[in-house]
């Protein structure tokens, strides 16, 4: 479908790769993206001219307008960025998620909503049938999920109980360029310290598990849900055969950069306080996606490792310091 489309959050690390696929399609008639710049470090001069940019808080946004589709990315992000927004995570995550219900529910719009795989609250592999059980763990993350597990459960009801078209995308561990490091990502956190040859930070052992993916398949896992997913349905967007120990992803990227940076076991709280909480295992089940859409994850670690060497070498500012 397509048509009038907003973004919100269309700035951010996943939005604006969204945003540039969406316009790529060919059927966005009018592309809105809102953003607040809150996480934003990214050059995106070239959706100048083909956006409709919006520099504010979504919150903003005339309810008036009608847009066909809204995908509501607008969100704090990023282990660092949680910790900074910490205590009022969960009221804006909410009060956003509200904010797009109600320019859907006005304008008959499709609402996709960008949760988060941290809902699961929990190690292991995660599948959308299994009811999500949030262990009461005090702490900024423990905030971040569940905002986004009530943001979720708030849409589902509306969406039951009025005219609302929707569905749900829970990402697991997006990599690629322009990810930021001072969110705390230790994607690019440990390729600016590996390109400078400093020490890789490891947290903990080191033996805890991600499964990263690709943000082109991230957004493009985003765009078939919003397609073809059925409504009121959530699903898991990521790359499951990607796995990897943390220690094994460090070892990756110092290898890559070359510049014989050492590993360094450090303890997170130490660098960020008591607040901070590691989730172990985050693996996605990613099998509903892929039968009720279609899409599948393209990139393999190692391509989307090299995509991200290729880029930070290309880019002046990290130039400048390696
Ligand atoms: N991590 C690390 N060193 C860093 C940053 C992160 O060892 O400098 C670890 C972190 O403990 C976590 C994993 O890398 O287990 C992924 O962290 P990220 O913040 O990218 O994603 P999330 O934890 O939200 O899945």
């Amino acid at each position: 479908m397509q048509g009038r489309v907003l973004v919100t959050g269309g700035l951010g690390f996943i939005g604006s790769e969204l945003s540039r696929r969406l316009l790529a399609l060919g059927s966005t008639s009018h592309l809105t993206i809102v953003d607040n710049l809150s996480s934003t470090i990214l050059d995106y001069s070239d959706l100048e001219g083909h956006a409709e940019i919006v520099i504010d808080d979504m919150r903003n946004i005339d309810e008036t307008r009608h847009f066909d589709e809204i995908y509501h990315l607008a969100s704090p992000v990023g282990s660092v960025g949680i910790l900074q927004h910490s205590g009022k995570i969960a009221g804006d995550i909410i009060g956003l998620a509200e904010k797009a219900a109600r320019l859907a529910e006005a304008g008959g719009s499709r609402l996709l909503y960008v949760s988060s795989s941290e809902v699961y609250g929990r190690d292991g592999s995660h599948d959308e049938a299994v009811a999500q059980m949030v262990p009461c763990r005090r702490g900024p993350r423990m905030e971040y999920a569940l905002g986004k597990l009530t943001a979720e459960h708030l849409l589902l009801n509306r969406a039951a109980a009025r005219d609302l078209d929707l569905r749900i995308v829970r990402p697991f561990n997006a990599i690629g360029e322009w990810q930021s490091a001072g969110l705390g990502f230790v994607v690019p956190r440990f390729f600016e310290a590996g390109l400078k040859g400093e020490p890789l930070t490891v947290y903990g052992d080191g033996q805890q598990r991600r499964s990263f993916c690709h943000v082109s398949d991230i957004a493009g896992g985003i765009i078939s849900v919003q397609e073809r997913g059925l409504a009121n349905e959530v699903y898991n967007v990521g790359n499951r055969d990607n796995i990897t120990t943390i220690l094994q992803l460090a070892d990756r990227i110092r290898s890559l950069c070359g510049r014989g940076s050492p590993v360094q076991f450090v303890d997170p709280t130490e660098l960020f306080g008591p607040a901070y909480i590691e989730a172990f295992d985050k693996i996605p089940d990613v099998g509903k996606a892929a039968d009720h859409t279609g899409w599948t994850p393209q990139l393999s670690l190692e391509d989307a490792l090299d995509r991200i060497h290729h880029h930070y070498r290309s880019r002046r500012d990290v130039a400048a310091v390696v």
